[in-house]
């Protein structure tokens, strides 16, 4: 551990759309703010090629090359960018109190706001021919790629409530679409399955697990194996979306932040705040719902104007009190 602990305004969590738009809204209302970018410098849009629906790019943008424009565009107005990872907090529950930060398990940090904007990471079935497929035609956002595969077959893995969103949502653009999925029945509400059954180019494979993923440099096709028979069957296919959930990077918070059942963060109302005063929550962290780059901007902006404001608000109680 260092023995000397830096004290600041503002701390930012994380480098995605969220992280970054809220560092811009800080750095421009003179917080100063330091933002530790954590394992994944970029966030999740660094793992895509494409992004096409983020608005301001006529043309579309790759996402690497859109989160650099956004550092630069944060480093511009002052925003410090650190390489590195939050490993512990100890947030105070007193209207404004320092909350205590530990980077890489060593240095310390003692910030009067923190704004949290550490994603959700997909999870994927863990297959090689998948993980050397990402990016070529094995997603896990069909609300962000799936346009690209329009007029095309595709195949979606999951059962659930997003896997049935999601199924219907590819239907309406693409030829054909298969659904996979593992046990015999769906998880979704009967709602959704009711949907996902009356929409006619959807083909649900029960007892269905991908064996393998077709193709070298992009997804040509799909080896399905029926778990009850160990029969296996091809299809072409150039789409395979994977939609069998996220993990909220929520664990350090644990203890310390409310979070629902599946770990995502809780904000009070349409604001940013989370139980604890002076710290706030932007993008997927706290958002299992929309997911998209430009709602974790959107969000990030939020974070930094309720900081701003909180800040105002102590400084004002202080000088009241004095
Ligand atoms: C393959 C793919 C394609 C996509 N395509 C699109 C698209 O075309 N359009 C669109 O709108 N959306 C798209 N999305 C969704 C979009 O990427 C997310 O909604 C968005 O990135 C969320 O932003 P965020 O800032 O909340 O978090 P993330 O982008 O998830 O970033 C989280 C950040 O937190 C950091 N972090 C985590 N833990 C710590 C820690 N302990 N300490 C420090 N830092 C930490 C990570 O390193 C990372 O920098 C896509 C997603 C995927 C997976």
């Amino acid at each position: 551990m260092s023995d000397t602990i830096e004290r600041i305004k503002c701390l930012i969590i994380g480098s995605g759309p969220a992280g970054y738009t809220a560092a811009i809204y800080a750095a421009r209302a003179d917080l100063k703010p330091i933002m530790y970018t954590g394992m994944e410098p970029g966030g999740q849009l660094t793992t895509t090629t494409e992004v096409d629906n983020f608005p301001g790019y006529p043309e579309g943008i790759d996402g690497p090359t859109m989160m650099v424009q956004l550092q630069q565009q944060a480093e511009r107005f002052g925003t410090e960018v650190r390489i590195g990872m939050v490993t512990a907090v100890d947030f105070s529950k007193e209207v404004g109190g320092i909350h205590k930060v530990t980077v890489d398990n060593a240095t310390q940090i003692e910030a009067e706001t923190v704004i949290i904007s550490t994603g959700a990471t997909a999870k994927y079935l863990g297959l090689p021919s998948e993980q050397k497929l990402r990016g070529g035609g094995v997603s896990a956002c069909a609300v962000c790629d799936g346009f690209f595969y329009k007029g095309q077959d595709v195949a979606i893995v999951g059962a659930g409530d997003t896997a049935a969103e999601e199924a219907t949502y590819l239907a309406n653009i693409c030829t054909n679409v298969t659904m996979l999925v593992r046990k015999d029945h769906m998880r979704a509400s009967k709602a959704m399955q009711h949907r996902v059954n009356n929409t006619s180019n959807i083909k649900v494979m029960y007892n269905t697990e991908v064996d393998e993923v077709l193709g070298d440099q992009v997804v040509e096709g799909l080896r399905m194996v029926n778990n009850q028979t160990g029969n296996k069957e091809e299809i072409e296919i150039t789409g395979l979306f994977i939609a069998i959930g996220h993990k909220p990077n929520t664990d350090i918070f644990k203890g310390q932040l409310d979070m629902d059942d599946t770990g995502y963060l809780i904000t009070e109302g349409k604001s940013t705040k989370t139980n604890i005063p002076g710290v706030f929550a932007s993008g997927d962290v706290q958002d299992k719902e929309y997911r998209q780059a430009v709602t974790a901007a959107g969000t990030g902006c939020m974070a930094a104007l309720d900081a701003e404001r909180y800040l105002a608000t102590v400084e004002t109680s202080d000088e009241v009190s004095a």
